[in-house]
């Protein structure tokens, strides 16, 4: 057999452009510069000085999911594998589980239900509007379901599940524990987990959070706990299961050797949102996101979702007849430097609003960059009077 050669490589600073694109897609989205500072130190797991900041960390996630619950937990990994860790703990085979699906991530919420064995019912919701409690109540007065899933916002299609309070009260009158994924939404909207007695609640880092991708974070109510400790089937996952995961996150003690830079990032991230304020990150998120809304519009472009199921997370813009979706995005990026998103299915683009997304400079250089690009591409957009109803929105909030 021959040797394996050693491979040709460019070195990073040669791929990498000088200066980073402007990240105005899905998500990953800008980090502030203490999280990526702190994304460079590499520290003891174990030591006294991670406890000190595991702790800190674990209070200030409690501030942003809005609970007094001790099951705090972080996970390596993206926002898939904190759902994965939610559903893999809660449900076994033979858990009726209800799961609400708006698109993309709710659906893999279900998926990943069944793959555990899990007997799993689907609500399919029509494209472009929020989900129905009543529709809901039909189901609850014929069967009964342990678990239900849903997501907040359905970062595929930009649809916001508004009546997401409603859903969890009627869940808990039937006795049934909520899952909620807010991945994209959690800093940018409210969602009070003690007061609308969510179970367990899954967010990534790279959204709404503004931290680096890859480390994420999880919350279960004591409710979800007490069905976590009771559980005598087999747990699947080693590096999910949550009775090991609370061996470091709670005991001091070893589970699987913590991604501590990812840790620190995230540290710093909460930290900004503490200093900020939920109320001030999300009244910031409210004006950006209705003001790129509405200059959107005004430059003569339709948004996807009508405004009552509208995620303000994840703007969804309809592409005119005449402009190719991967042109478009190749072409804002190379000669704008501004990366927003394509779409798994409908013919829409997607930008952004989430973190770091969030700020005015960031918003005219985008809605420019968009309206120009679209004007090369040969559709009729007016991109004066979209910046101009930017200038408008953003100081009339
Ligand atoms: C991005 C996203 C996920 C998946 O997160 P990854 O980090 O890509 O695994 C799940 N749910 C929602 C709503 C998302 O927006």
């Amino acid at each position: 057999m021959n040797p394996v050669d050693i491979p040709s490589v460019t070195p990073l600073d040669q791929i990498l452009p000088d200066e980073p694109l402007l990240l105005m897609g899905a998500g990953p989205v800008p980090v502030p510069a203490k999280v990526a500072a702190a994304n460079t130190v590499v520290i003891n797991h174990l030591g006294s000085t991670m406890a000190r900041i595991l702790d800190q960390v674990k209070s200030m996630a409690r501030y942003v999911f809005q609970t007094r619950s001790e099951h705090i937990m972080g996970v390596a990994g993206p926002g898939s594998a904190a759902m994965e860790m939610a559903i893999t703990n809660l449900v076994w085979p033979g858990t009726k589980v209800l799961s609400i699906n708006n698109g993309f991530f709710s659906g893999r919420l279900a998926e990943m239900a069944e793959r555990v064995g899990g007997d799993v019912t689907r609500v399919q919701v029509p494209d472009c509007s929020d989900i129905d409690p009543d529709e809901l109540k039909k189901l609850f007065s014929k069967q009964s379901f342990d678990v239900l899933t849903l997501v907040q916002g359905e970062t595929s299609n930009t649809v916001w599940n508004r009546q997401l309070a409603q859903v969890c009260q009627l869940a808990k009158q039937h006795n049934t524990l909520v899952v909620v994924d807010a991945v994209c939404t959690l800093s940018t909207m409210p969602l009070d987990m003690d007061q609308w007695e969510v179970d367990a609640i899954i967010t990534g880092g790279q959204k709404g959070l503004s931290s680096i991708p890859g480390v994420s974070l999880i919350a279960f109510s004591q409710a979800a706990w007490q069905r976590i400790e009771s559980r005598t089937e087999p747990m699947p996952h080693w590096c999910l299961d949550a009775r090991l995961a609370r061996q470091f996150w709670h005991q001091k003690g070893y589970h699987y050797t913590a991604p501590v830079s990812g840790l620190l990032a995230l540290h710093e991230a909460l930290r900004l949102i503490c200093e900020e304020s939920l109320q001030g990150r999300i009244l910031r998120h409210k004006r950006c996101s209705s003001a790129l809304q509405n200059a959107i519009e005004s430059m003569g472009l339709d948004l996807y979702v009508p405004k009552q199921a509208r995620l303000p997370s994840v703007i969804g813009i309809e592409l005119p007849a005449d402009v190719n979706g991967p042109q478009l995005l190749e072409h804002i990026s190379t000669v704008h430097r501004v990366e927003i998103a394509g779409s798994f299915g409908p013919n829409i683009v997607r930008i952004g609003q989430m973190g770091e997304q969030c700020r005015s400079h960031h918003l005219f250089r985008t809605v420019h960059a968009l309206g120009a690009s679209m004007q090369t591409l040969g559709a009729k957009v007016d991109v004066p009077a979209g910046v101009a109803e930017l200038e408008r929105s953003l100081n009339h909030h």
